[in-house]
């Protein structure tokens, strides 16, 4: 025996030297202590087997012995072991007590919920210590004897034993009777706070108050769970509530939320709040089902989410606060004192603060955070007297929506005769206060003269009607003269006599109403780029002066249609708001050209149209045509670069006869595109030949132009006779084109076509020569006293070319012709778009030996100053002044213009010349020449010589 002693003995020497803290050392109690903490005497062997061989600390006479201690329940238990010992020469009685929970240190992450710590407790010698009834700890009765070392071997229950301590027992009792005390204060207060907040649920109905008493209710279960309440009241065993507590945690969080988004009705600022409050709370309320299966996960995420709740909920507030949101602002305060309770309660877990009071202060900490919270609920719910509470009377209620209109009291009390109204009105219109106080005569000075006789009459109805309602709108000058719109609403009260006493009602400021009103119409009607007029507004105008000529015989409008040129091109290359300025530039260049009576308006993208009223004469309009024209071509500086652009200018000018205002814009517009097509930078006057349907035209100009190569375009010869014997004077060629398929077409219809494709000049060429070679053949045949002469149309564009002279020089040689005879037929229009080139061009024709004629007289816009200008050497009166059409003036202007004809020394021929009667006139009028269908239609050739043969014939005889 002694033998094995001393193994043991050289064992614990070796095994102390190995691992010195296995010199197990008595932990000395003197008899005056009143608490030793154990904590850090105790060696732990956690899951350490069914049983425990440890070495006892060497008593009074320094042996160490060996020790074995077996598991009541043969589990893999852990152990923990401490020897105390007694120097005092008395007997002294001490209690070892290990708190089930313990704050201090339990973890943030994975928390320690507490258990029951201490299974049993085998002493080295001695009595066995007595378990003492505890709802808190486990608590040991141990007796030290004077002297006595002894060990002690725990058998725990749970891995670890975060505090154990030596308590004398009547100190110990005294701690426990001082924390039970404070904790009773603490859950009386918490316990009535969240009674109090509930109560007041009950009595107002807002959302707050059930979400700060969920809150308050949580603080006093997780309080509850923490004094160990329940173990007093329910039967739990003892150091066995992690669930509860892991509940109270994750409901402490849960209800933290509900509080923050009812308090701060998240829910109105965003639909975003709503949902991740309720994603949160239900993540939380789910750690509920997660502590059933382990209450420490639950209890570690509920702990972090308390502290992200903590600063997220801050920063929400801080946000609504900066804002200017009340409630938040009311709530800094006490969320500044949860994130300083949440910074110690993470504190404490951690083990950063350690000490007893921390825990119980903690739960202090919490209640004060709840009354606070209480408190700031408890303020909104008071403040606001009765009016908050919702308790108004209809009155009331009606008299606070007037104020929240924002209309204006208006009351007039009719006997005295004075009106009353807020100074609102007043000051709106920087009036002196007291203006518009008083007799209601003294508003008819305010309002505008306008409106003074409906307000008048108005008013004065509602008296005598004693009932019905005033709506009315008017204008009231401001100090500086500006008019501000109000509308009146009012309804007047009748007396006991039956009379009116007072009108009263409301004066609302419409004045932004009306001005947008204004805007809407004006949008309405006019393009929003330029702010011109658009196609309704000028359609409308227009139509308006067409009939106002027609009745007042006032001037005429004319309109002109102008497109930019190759404005695409600039669009594309310098930018599309470059392009919208450019836009506006024009028009405001055009609209310094304007008299007040014209009107400019935006057709389309980059085409204009005006009507023009201020120009009456044809040059004058084509003057102010030119203008416009010229004003789009001076250059435009956009930034840096300049922009030059072009455009062609189309004008229609309405003849006697009644036109439409769409049909007179759709002759602008076709003469516009005809200047496009001319190459641009022109402009072109209506004339019907321009009237070619677009759809077929492409067709008609490939068959044109098959027809030309393949004889298809004949021509034939009308008589133009004398008047005085009836006599064949000569002939106009007349282009003819029978179609294959359409048959015989209308050189209205095919000439501007072949102008638009400059087939115009092979055509042009073409009856030339035709005409040139017929006409030397009759001369040569029929030798009549004058010579035959036969005239060739010949199209402004052929003119335009140079090649004219030489064509016209190539087929006088070819044909050796009578001076003059052979007479080329132009209209007024070439010479008018080019006078100076014109002039010299039609020179060089007279001296070549051509004649000149001056074609359809009277329907452009040239003025008789031209025929001076121009030496022709026959003007031919267009068919519009000869055939009657119940014009009484039209004799007197044809023998003015014959008679100017004949002064200047030219030969009048007057086309359409359909009935005798026509012919006769004509003849009494002076005019020697006549074309027209009494004399002959447009004929082939042989029937022309039938013609002459039968004039041969007559002279002969
Ligand atoms: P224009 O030069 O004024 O030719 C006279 C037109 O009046 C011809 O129409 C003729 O048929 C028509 N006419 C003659 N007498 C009467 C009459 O008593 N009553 C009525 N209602 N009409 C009469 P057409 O042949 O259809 O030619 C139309 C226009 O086509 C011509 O008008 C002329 O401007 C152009 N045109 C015709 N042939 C040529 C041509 O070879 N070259 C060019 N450049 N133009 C041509
Ligand atoms: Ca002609
Ligand atoms: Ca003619």
């Amino acid at each position: 025996m002694r033998l094995l002693i001393l193994v043991s003995l050289a064992l614990t020497a070796w095994l102390s030297v190995a691992s010195p803290s296995h010199a197990l050392e008595a932990v000395e109690v003197p008899a005056s202590s009143d608490a030793i903490d154990l904590t850090r005497a105790v060696e732990l062997y956690p899951n350490s087997g069914p049983s425990l061989q440890v070495s006892t600390a060497p008593g009074a006479d320094g042996i160490v012995r060996r020790i074995e201690v077996n598991s009541l329940d043969d589990a893999n238990s852990s152990w923990a072991v401490f020897a105390l010992s007694n120097p005092g020469d008395e007997q002294i009685d001490r209690l070892i007590v290990a708190p089930f929970f313990q704050l201090v240190g339990s973890r943030l992450v994975w928390p320690d919920l507490g258990s029951s710590r201490i299974a049993s407790i085998t002493p080295s010698q001695g009595i066995a210590p007595e378990r003492q009834s505890s709802q808190e700890a486990d608590v040991f009765l141990v007796t030290l004897d004077p002297g006595a070392v002894v060990t002690y071997v725990v058998e725990l229950r749970s891995p670890s034993l975060p505090q154990i301590r030596l308590w004398e027992p009547d100190v110990y009792k005294d701690t426990v009777n001082a924390y039970t005390l404070y904790r009773g204060i603490i859950l009386g207060i918490s316990g009535l706070l969240a009674l109090f907040l509930t109560i007041l649920f009950v009595v107002k109905g807002t959302i707050m108050f059930p979400a700060t008493a969920v809150l308050a209710w949580s603080v006093l279960s997780y309080l509850t769970i923490d004094f160990g309440f329940w173990n007093k009241v329910l039967q739990i065993t003892p150091g066995d509530e992690q669930l509860y507590r892991a509940c109270a945690e994750v409901g402490l969080a849960a209800s933290l939320i509900i509080f923050l988004y009812a308090y701060l009705n998240l829910n109105r600022w965003h639909i975003r709040y709503s949902h991740l409050a309720l994603a949160t709370l239900i993540l939380v309320l789910g750690l509920l089902g997660v502590a059933v299966w382990d209450p420490s996960v639950a209890a570690g995420i509920a702990r972090i989410s308390l502290g992200i709740i903590g600063v997220l909920g801050f920063a929400v507030i801080a946000t609504l606060a900066v804002q200017g949101y009340d409630r938040a602002i009311m709530l800094v305060p006490t969320w500044v004192l949860l994130l300083a309770w949440l910074t110690g309660a993470a504190m404490t877990v951690t083990g950063i603060l350690a000490n007893d009071i921390v825990q119980p202060a903690l739960a202090g900490g919490l209640v004060l955070v709840v009354l606070l919270i209480g408190f700031t609920v408890m303020q909104h719910a008071f403040a606001g007297g009765a009016i908050a509470q919702g308790l108004i009377s209809d009155v009331e209620r009606r008299a606070l929506a007037f104020t929240g209109s924002g209309d204006i009291v208006w009351d007039w009390d009719i006997d005295r005769d004075r009106i009353s109204t807020g100074h609102e009105v007043e000051d709106l219109l920087g009036l002196k206060p007291g203006v518009l106080e008083g007799p209601a005569r003294d508003w008819l000075d305010v309002i505008h003269p306008q409106d003074r006789d409906t307000f008048r009459s108005t008013l004065d109805a509602v008296i005598d009607l004693r009932r019905g309602r005033v709506s009315q709108a008017f204008r009231l000058r401001s100090e500086d003269g500006h008019y501000r719109w109000f509308r009146l609403r009012a309804r007047p009260i009748v007396g006991s006599d039956g009379e009116v006493i007072r009108c009263v009602g409301s004066l609302l400021d419409i004045t932004e109403q009306k001005v947008t009103e204004e805007r809407l119409l004006h949008d309405a009607v006019h393009d929003n780029l330029t702010g011109l007029p658009n196609r309704e507004l000028f359609m409308d105008r227009l139509s308006a002066a067409l009939a106002r000529s027609r009745a007042e015989g006032l001037g005429r409008p004319s309109v002109i249609v102008f497109d930019l040129d190759r404005f695409k091109q600039v669009n594309d290359s310098i930018g599309l708001s470059a392009g919208d300025s450019i836009l506006l530039t024009i028009a405001r260049r055009v609209s310094r050209q304007l008299k007040p009576q014209d009107a400019l308006m935006r057709l389309g993208s980059d085409t204009y149209a005006l009507v023009l009223l201020s120009e009456q004469s044809a040059d004058r309009i084509a003057a102010f045509a030119d203008a416009v024209r010229r004003a789009v071509r001076s250059p435009i500086t956009f930034g840096e670069q300049e922009v030059f652009l072009t455009a062609s200018v189309g004008i229609a000018i309405p003849d006697s006869n009644p036109v439409e205002s769409d049909e007179l814009l759709r002759q602008a517009d076709m003469a516009m595109n005809h200047a496009k097509r001319m190459g641009g930078d022109r402009v072109e006057v209506f004339r019907p030949t321009l009237q070619t349907t677009g759809s077929n035209r492409m067709e008609l100009e490939a068959d044109l132009r098959k027809a030309l190569q393949t004889d298809g375009i004949s021509v034939h010869f009308q008589p133009i006779v004398r008047l005085a014997d009836r006599s064949i004077a000569g002939f106009e060629v007349l282009a003819r084109w029978n179609h294959p398929k359409r048959g015989p077409i209308s050189p209205s219809e095919f000439i501007p076509i072949a102008e638009q494709s400059g087939l115009i000049n092979e055509l042009g060429l073409f009856v030339l020569d035709r005409g040139a070679r017929q006409l030397s053949e009759w001369q040569a045949a029929y030798r009549l006293p004058v010579p035959l002469f036969v005239s060739v149309n010949i199209s402004s564009l052929q003119l335009l070319r140079h090649d004219l002279i030489n064509d016209v020089k190539s087929v006088l040689s070819r044909s050796s012709l009578a001076p003059g005879t052979l007479k080329l037929e132009l209209t007024e229009s070439v010479v008018m778009a080019n006078p100076e080139y014109s002039a010299r061009m039609l020179e060089r024709l007279r001296h070549l030996g051509a004649g000149l004629s001056l074609d359809d007289f009277g329907t452009g816009y040239s003025s008789l100053s031209y025929l001076q200008r121009f030496r022709f050497d026959t003007i031919k009166v267009d068919q519009s002044f000869v055939r009657p059409n119940g014009r009484s003036a039209r004799p007197v202007i044809l023998r003015s213009i014959v008679a100017l004809g004949h002064d200047l020394g030219m030969q009048v021929v007057a086309e359409g010349a359909e009935s005798e009667s026509d012919a006769l006139e004509l003849h009494q009028l002076g005019c020697e020449f006549a074309q027209g269908f009494l004399f002959g239609q447009p004929m082939e050739v042989s029937e022309a010589g039938k013609m002459l043969d039968a004039e041969m014939e007559t002279l002969r005889n």
